[in-house]
């Protein structure tokens, strides 16, 4: 069957520094991707000189470009606002029926756990946390549950069962990906997010620091990986 993933991140630019690695190596094995931006970006910026509006449509469009450099087949915006997500029902419900419509094998997220990480002195974005509940939510129970959301059966939304779940993590990892065919076209795709960084050639060689860093957990050891908590999800019965 083929493989068909579904990233989620919370804002532009999280899909493609967590994991663009991965879903470039699915694209070219032959497998799909796409993307879920669950907000609108809209906080991403400390020039002031910017509007809001502008820096909205700026960010849409450096994903967009990234994951076309990618291959993704399509990317859905929510556009709910930068830094007030909630695990709400209208949320749940985008994302079972994203979930429903494309029918992913393989949905990536944050982990909803990682409020901090005291190795990489990194205190977690709660709309990461937050997108990382929401999207776990949706893939276990609600997108496989008929009796929720009952309007999206109308609309010939069946359920669908995710077989499988890569939750990012950097330091709980224990699945780890090979993205040392794929890891440029990763860091072509973050060079995308102009927006974003000062010294995006910088911000590329500590992308590759990290892979290798992550590699070195792997069993046997790669040269550049993304690493995730993998749960395989049973089926029914
Ligand atoms: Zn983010």
């Amino acid at each position: 069957m083929k493989k068909i993933i579904l990233a989620v991140g919370a804002h532009p630019d999280d899909i493609d520094i967590s994991c663009a690695g991965t879903v470039a190596k699915t694209i070219t094995e032959g497998g799909e991707a796409y993307y879920l931006v669950l907000t609108d970006g809209s906080k991403g910026s400390e020039d002031l000189t910017i509007s809001t509006r502008e820096l909205i449509r700026i960010r849409k469009a450096e994903q967009q470009k990234a994951a076309d450099i990618l291959g993704v087949k399509k990317v859905f915006f929510l556009d709910f606002v930068d830094g007030e997500l909630e695990n709400t029902a209208s949320l749940r419900k985008h994302i079972v029926k994203i979930i429903r419509q494309i029918k992913p094998t393989t949905v990536i997220c944050w982990d909803p756990t990682l409020y901090y990480d005291e190795h990489r002195n990194m205190v977690n974005h709660p709309d990461h946390r937050i997108g990382g509940e929401a999207t776990m939510d949706c893939v276990y129970p609600f997108a496989r549950n008929a009796r929720t959301f009952p309007e999206l059966m109308e609309e010939g939304l069946e359920p669908h069962i995710v077989e499988e779940l890569l939750i990012l993590n950097f330091q709980k990892a224990n699945f780890f990906v090979d993205i040392t065919q794929t890891v440029d076209k990763k860091i072509a795709a973050i060079t995308c997010h102009q927006s974003q960084f000062e010294n995006i050639e910088k911000f590329g060689e500590r992308i590759k620091e990290m892979s290798k860093i992550m590699s070195q957990k792997a069993k046997p050891k790669l040269k550049y990986a993304e690493g995730f908590i993998k749960i395989t999800l049973r089926k029914p019965g």
